[in-house]
């Protein structure tokens, strides 16, 4: 069985603008970076329904975002999210994209997946577009996963370097999922807290600027993957972010390449021992389009060996 590669052109057609960094070079970039790896099959993403936003955003948070869709320019939702023409099937196809492939996972079509989408995701809350982000593709997609008789508990594993409050808002009160994030503090959006546990299900690894792989790989061995791990959850997801990178001008976590396929290899085996193998990832941040094609490579590599 292959990993997949889900990706569909129209994520290119979210522009928030030449200077704004998170650009429509994004997943070019991640693709050229997993050029002549083996194991791989591409598949495109699908829209997703309006049943499977609705499983995280009100469909008047949704209507309002589609009519706010410019035919040319962009328009402001905050002071570093925007919408331009194509916007609204590019994050379509991103949630879609996730929900699709936890389905092929699900039905023994694929061994793993990774989602090549854009724009990201986990800063997105219900009724709140922001960071960059639209719509919250995780957290849609852990929503979509519990639908199946055979998915009982999902974990979020969130390595961004920014904290997921968006994933966070939606599940801090849903015992049935369990989200994990290490993240740079301080730094955007401010959240992410040890003593932010939800309902005993969120547990946070703030790490600070300069630490670098070794306090990165201690957190996640002693909390973070021992957690997932006593959860013993029916599949992972993970909210890839390459922007804790050491070439990233958004973080200054300085991780390297290897520190991608480390984590994405404990994760895997760690799933291996839980959960029959299932993780299904997607990219969250990433603004160095060199770092983002080598960590991207590392973690696809990891995550179909
Ligand atoms: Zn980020």
């Amino acid at each position: 069985m292959s990993t997949i590669i889900i990706h569909h052109d129209d994520c290119t057609r979210h522009d928030p603008g030449p200077k704004h960094a998170e650009s429509t070079q994004r997943v070019k970039a991640v693709l050229a970076g997993l050029d002549g790896l083996k194991g791989l099959e591409m598949l495109p993403a699908p829209r997703a329904t309006a049943g499977q936003i609705s499983l995280v955003h009100p469909p008047d948070f949704w209507s309002d975002i589609t009519e706010k869709e410019p035919s040319e320019g962009v328009v402001a939702i905050d002071s570093d999210t925007f919408l331009s023409n194509g916007s609204v099937d590019a994050a379509l196809r991103a949630s879609g994209g996730l929900c699709f492939a936890i389905d092929q996972i699900t039905e023994g079509k694929a061994f793993r997946a990774f989602c090549a989408v854009r724009p990201p995701g986990h800063h997105s809350e219900p009724e709140a577009a922001m960071g960059f982000c639209l719509l919250n593709h995780v957290a849609i997609g852990a929503h979509h996963a519990l639908l199946n008789p055979t998915i009982n508990r999902v974990a979020i594993i969130d390595f961004d370097v920014h904290h997921g409050n968006g994933t966070q808002a939606v599940f801090e009160h849903n015992p049935d999922v369990l989200f994990v994030s290490s993240h740079q503090m301080p730094l955007y959006p401010g959240s992410g807290h040890m003593d932010e546990t939800g309902c005993g299900n969120i547990l946070n690894l703030p790490l600070s600027p300069g630490d670098g792989s070794k306090k990165f790989r201690k957190a996640w061995r002693t909390l973070g993957l021992p957690a997932v791990q006593s959860f013993r959850p029916d599949l992972i997801l993970i909210s890839a972010g390459f922007d804790a990178h050491q070439r990233d001008p958004l973080g200054q976590i300085e991780l390297q390449d290897a520190d991608y396929h480390w984590i994405t290899r404990q994760i895997c085996e760690l799933a291996s021992d839980s959960c029959r193998g299932r993780v299904a990832s997607i990219l969250e941040g990433g603004y160095d389009l060199q770092a983002l094609a080598t960590a991207s490579r590392a973690h696809v590599q990891a995550l179909a060996s």
